[in-house]
């Protein structure tokens, strides 16, 4: 193969950015005010035109997605607690508990939605009748039964906090999904659809927890005021710049998205009663954010195999998410037979606004070549 044919890599996904000439124009502005963190212009406007944008009444902004997750735990004052979680996502949902010296209780998915599962929920709460509260996720940007989460936290006392690290833009019966739970909490990493290169972002509609959220993510004072523990968790106003540069070229970026899935879909042929492939299921009354391209193999051996003809040629899916949690050497493992499968069947193939048609139509070629060989 000659330089000229060549084919660069392909990643599951590729960071948006803005034109380096937006950036820094907001550069020069931070440069001028001499403000480079602390509450600063940028991180003011930004939690503004965020909460316009979800049409929500407020926005935290904080360092990271973990970040936000432990500080969410600490707000609700669940540090320590039994907490109810699924063990079909990124280790820091887990991570963000253990950090917080809570107990993990893995509760199963649901094997259409892939978020975690009421029913199993409401078995567990029984059965663990000390639990305080659940922090379930919005798998791909799909939403958990929030109606129905919400009804067996209110019959077991239990709070709720949402993984939505997924969720950015989503709507669930026209309201933002940030908006169901105690607190939601999105991250805004480089990775992600809407980001800041490392950030995130916490939401909730309780005013005292909004003061409370403030004082920990900045040390736990306010002036000479001590008031709690708190820790560093502010995003700086470098960061918070790329947010404003980002933020309006959202709508267009997800019509791109939506486009690109519908070619998918219709070059996988997925939506044929025979496919062997599926996606999840996504929940009624979503308006999705189409955050990723999952595809859910019949079983293992078939995944790896197709997996690795992409990769021989140098395209490179990301089994979104393996192993599942319950398998981590550092938990009490109480497995969790859907999630613990379907974890090993599942993966996110390459996926993102300015994808070329023309990679789109390669990798589809390479699945269904890989498939008839398999048979
Ligand atoms: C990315 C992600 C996080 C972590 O967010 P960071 O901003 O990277 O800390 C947490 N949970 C899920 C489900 C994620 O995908």
């Amino acid at each position: 193969m000659n330089d000229s044919t060549k084919k660069k890599p392909i990643f599951v996904t590729q960071s948006i950015l803005p034109p380096l000439g937006h950036y820094v124009q907001q550069l020069e502005k931070i440069f001028q005010s001499n403000h480079l963190t602390n509450n600063g212009q940028c991180v003011l406007e930004l939690e503004q035109k965020l909460s316009s944008f979800l049409e929500l009444p407020f926005t935290h902004l904080c360092a990271n997605g973990t970040m936000g997750l432990q500080l969410a735990i600490r707000a609700l004052g669940l540090e320590g607690k039994k907490i109810f979680t699924t063990p079909f996502s990124y280790v820091a949902t887990l991570s963000a508990l253990l950090w917080e010296g809570c107990e993990p209780i893995f509760v199963d998915i649901d094997p259409q939605t892939l978020c975690l599962s009421p029913k199993a929920l409401r078995e567990a709460a029984i059965q663990h009748p000390d639990a305080a509260g659940i922090m379930p996720v919005h798998v791909y940007g799909n939403a958990c039964d929030v109606d129905e989460i919400n009804a067996i936290c209110k019959d077991f006392n239990l709070l709720c906090i949402y993984d939505a690290a997924h969720a950015f833009g989503v709507k669930y019966k026209g309201k933002s999904l940030f908006s169901y739970g105690d607190i939601s909490v999105s991250s805004f990493h480089a990775t992600k659809l809407f980001h800041t290169v490392e950030g995130g972002g916490i939401f909730c509609n309780n005013e005292a927890t909004q003061e409370k959220l403030a004082l920990l993510k900045s040390f736990g004072h306010a002036g000479d005021n001590h008031f709690c523990l708190g820790i560093n968790s502010k995003m700086s106003e470098l960061h918070a710049a790329m947010g404003l540069c980002l933020l309006p070229q959202i709508p267009s970026l997800t019509k791109q998205r939506k486009k690109l899935f519908k070619l998918y879909n219709a070059a996988l042929s997925i939506d044929s009663p025979n496919s062997l492939l599926r996606h999840p299921v996504l929940l009624e009354g979503l308006e999705w954010n189409y955050a990723f391209y999952p595809i859910i193999f019949p079983h293992e051996s078939i995944l790896l195999y197709v997996k690795n003809a992409l990769e021989k040629e140098d395209i490179f899916p990301r089994r979104y998410f393996y192993p599942s949690l319950t398998t981590l050497p550092y938990v009490k493992n109480n497995p969790c037979p859907v999630a613990d499968n379907i974890s090993k069947a599942v993966l996110c193939l390459p996926f993102y606004a300015n994808m070329k048609e023309s990679t789109l139509n390669r990798i589809v070629e390479i699945i269904s070549k890989s498939i008839d060989a398999y048979h």
